[in-house]
């Protein structure tokens, strides 16, 4: 028997049943990964002060009394008992099971299952399922089970119990061989980790804390040793690849641009600019991250990058996760190229270049010549959305890609549209969402990594003040008046809502552009709102449509109002996007579909409302929208939760600081693993069980070390049969989910 055992044959047909059909276990190593949640410790019983109406629990507690009620429709009682954790109690009601009394004695203690309801305001289990510990008179077999003091708690099911599960696996471990270790030795002993076997066994049914702590360390340790043995492989498998050497042209485009820069680069622009110009002049492909807070002036970083490649006779292509944002980097490329970039037209520039833009919302016509650019080499910049993956798209000679705002795209989107190219095309991520050390380690680790962090001089500060709007509706009338006040001074204001319309989901507003497919599947990025924190059940009160309508008709009334959302054709997207970009719009009533990139330097106010239902980095990336120019920024967070709760907390902490990192940090504090992976790393999210992206930075790091020297020494894992195949597991696993979302 080994992990690869159906569980059928390992413990029995019906109990093998139910794992599938409850817990989509089906192998051994399926259960013997089905960690515990929690630990219960014998005497220290749990908190019932947190259970939540709904939840199914598992809950550790003493019989405090016992009470029968006669029924009064029919024959027999109700056995009433409370449960108690030494200061909290909650109730277990028993129907028509007299035998119930007899056992269930007060000052016994047990594990006790279900679902927890609301009587009357008080919150009880009906008809619970238990197992009674500390069994004076041996009778009972269940305390037993649990050998150690600690008692694992599982994620169960209603019909499968946590000590069902415990039992199962207690079976499973007893006639269990020895577990092969796929770790060398000398890694076990190098990192202090336990071999995998005692692991195993040690997680389960640990004796004490340390023993637990080090099985838990073990365990995640392989967790992150499998990602980063998977981006080591993909780090060295980039680095032997040729690639084109794009050095620097004297008297070239980068030139020519350089000269006519309206400013100064920030020292930090031109630090990073410097690395990225010596590796394109390299003959292995660059794969270089930029990170740098909003407004940082990343895309012109980008841009000399792509004027160096063009200066070489070949392409660059610009990919964006939106079309709102792949049209404003064209506009905001050709205009920074002016005259450079208007190749064929009157009055170009010699050497001049051109820039295509290529949607999925083209009409046939402008599509094909878009093609046609992108092929003949015409277009010297591609800028597109997903729409340029596709395999109708080709170019004469790419030589770059840029992929902005990095979070939305996985690693099969990159390499899909670095294949169009004979040889690897360099690469620049750029991510303006600050990333975490351990988040970037794990996502991003097959990338070198530069950080912008000033800002440009002269931006004027963002000033971030939270509107409790029912504990002080004077406030959110005096936010609507500030917007009055902006557009009278000449500026412009962004108004950003949850929903399109009153009837609709928040999940149903995609860009509508293609990114809404992946979009969906990213609770924290995406162009929806997170749920976190959100008041359950509680739909957002506010919806562009009717506050459009609201604010025309009552505060902002005279002010020219417009609307962008998901729903809008691109033709209008991109109409409302220029009308604004030119001033001739005063408030823009938005979804998130301003969130990423969007620059408009005259916007200077930004009222987010239901601002407690968005992530901490996506409230500091929207605002990021305003206070791009010289005028100071306002950001208004609208909330209807009250002072003191938890949402307006997190809310005053984005209000205390423009950090991006800090913030990030606490984002992650507050978020799940899963969602911060995020959608495109879907296949490393569900790979990870007991890693956290929080408390493990150093087990992170010391993994990556491992990896890169079991990779530096054999690059196919060809002595690691275990591993390699693990690698090649995570790897097919990560395909596979990009293929069924893409
Ligand atoms: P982000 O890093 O958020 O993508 P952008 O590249 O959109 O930032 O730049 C934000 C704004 O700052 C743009 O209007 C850009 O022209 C301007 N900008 C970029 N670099 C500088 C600089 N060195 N000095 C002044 N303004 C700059
Ligand atoms: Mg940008």
């Amino acid at each position: 028997m080994d992990f690869d055992t159906e569980l059928r044959t390992a413990v029995g047909a019906a109990t093998g049943k139910a794992l599938a059909a409850q817990l989509d276990l089906h192998t051994v190593g399926d259960l013997l990964q089905h960690y515990p949640r929690r630990y219960a410790e014998r005497g220290q019983l749990t908190d019932l002060s947190r259970l939540a109406v709904g939840e199914l629990v598992t809950v550790m507690a003493t019989v405090h009394s016992t009470r029968r009620i006669p029924l009064k429709q029919r024959k027999g009682f109700l056995l009433e008992v409370i449960v108690s954790d030494g200061s909290n109690r909650i109730g277990l009601s028993f129907f028509g099971q007299p035998w119930r009394d007899a056992e269930l004695r007060i000052g016994r203690s047990g594990l006790f299952a279900g679902k927890v309801s609301d009587f009357n305001g008080r919150r009880q289990l009906n008809n619970p399922d238990y197992v009674l510990l500390d069994d004076e008179d041996g009778t009972d077999g269940s305390a037993a089970d649990f050998a150690g003091s600690l008692i694992p708690v599982y994620p169960a099911t209603a019909k499968l119990t946590s000590w069902t599960l415990a039992r199962c696996i207690k079976v499973l471990l007893d006639i269990l061989p020895a577990v092969a270790d796929p770790l060398p030795m000398e890694i076990l002993a190098q990192m202090g980790l336990s071999d995998l076997d005692t692991a195993v066994r040690g997680i389960h049914r640990p004796r004490d804390r340390s023993e637990l702590a080090a099985a838990r360390r073990r365990l995640a340790f392989d967790e992150a040793l499998g990602i980063q043995l998977v981006l080591a492989r993909r780090r060295t498998s980039a680095a032997v690849n040729p690639a084109s050497p794009r050095p620097p042209v004297a008297g070239g485009l980068a030139d020519a641009f350089e000269a006519r820069l309206p400013f100064e680069l920030t020292a930090g622009q031109r630090e990073v600019g410097a690395e990225i110009t010596a590796d394109l002049s390299r003959n292995h492909p660059m794969h270089r991250l930029l990170q740098g807070e909003v407004g940082s002036g990343k895309t012109v970083v980008a841009l000399r990058a792509m004027l160096q490649v063009l200066d070489n006779g070949a392409q660059a292509a610009l990919l964006a996760p939106t079309e709102v944002l792949a049209g404003q980097h064209a506009r905001s490329i050709e205009g920074m190229l002016g005259d450079l970039g208007q190749a064929g037209r009157f009055g170009a520039a010699d050497r001049a270049t051109r820039v295509t833009l290529l949607t999925g919302s083209l009409s046939t016509s402008a599509r094909r010549a878009a093609l046609l650019d992108a092929a003949s080499g015409a277009a010297g910049i591609v800028i597109g959305t997903h729409a340029l993956i596709q395999k109708t798209v080709e170019f004469a000679d790419l030589g770059l890609v840029v992929v902005d705002e990095q979070h939305r795209f996985g690693v099969e989107q990159r390499d899909a549209l670095r294949a169009k190219s004979a040889t690897p095309p360099h690469l620049l991520v750029m991510t303006a969402t600050p990333i975490p050390r351990t988040v970037a380690m794990t996502v991003f680790g097959d990338l070198d990594t530069s950080v912008l962090s000033e800002l440009p001089a002269g931006r004027a500060p963002i000033t971030t003040s939270v509107v409790p709007a029912l504990d002080k509706p004077a406030w959110l009338a005096r936010a609507w008046q500030r917007v009055a006040e902006e557009v009278a001074a000449g500026r412009q204001a962004y108004v950003v809502c949850t929903r399109i319309g009153n009837e609709d989901d928040p999940a149903t507003d995609g860009d509508g552009d293609g990114a809404g497919g992946f979009s969906d599947l990213d609770p924290g990025d995406g162009t929806g709102p997170t749920d976190d924190g959100a008041p359950a059940g509680e739909k957002a009160r506010y919806a562009v449509l009717e506050t459009m309508a609201q604010l025309a008709a009552g505060p902002l009334a005279g002010l020219r109002i417009d609307t962008l959302h998901g729903r809008m054709s691109s033709d209008d997207k991109d109409r409302v996007m220029r009308q604004f970009s030119a001033g001739d719009i005063d408030v823009l009533v938005a979804t998130t579909v301003v969130e990423v990139g969007v620059d408009v330097p005259n916007a200077t106010v930004m009222v987010i409302l239901d601002a407690e239902r968005y992530g901490v980095s996506q409230l500091h990336q929207l605002r990021g929208r305003v206070g791009r120019g010289s005028a100071a920024g306002l950001c208004l967070l609208v909330t209807e939760q009250s002072d003191g709760s938890p949402a307006v907390a997190r809310l005053e902490a984005v209000a205390a600081t423009t950090d991006g990192f800090l913030l990030a940090q606490l984002d992650l504090e507050q978020r799940r693993e899963g969602d911060v992976l995020g959608a495109a790393q879907s296949g490393r999210q569900s790979s990870l069980k007991l890693l956290s992206l929080l408390r493990d930075e150093e087990l992170i790091m010391q993994a990556r070390d491992v990896a890169r020297q079991l990779v530096a020494d054999d690059p196919d894992l060809s002595r690691q049969p275990v591993l390699a195949e693990r690698v090649a597991g995570l790897m097919a696993d990560e395909r596979s989910r990009y293929l069924d979302k893409a």
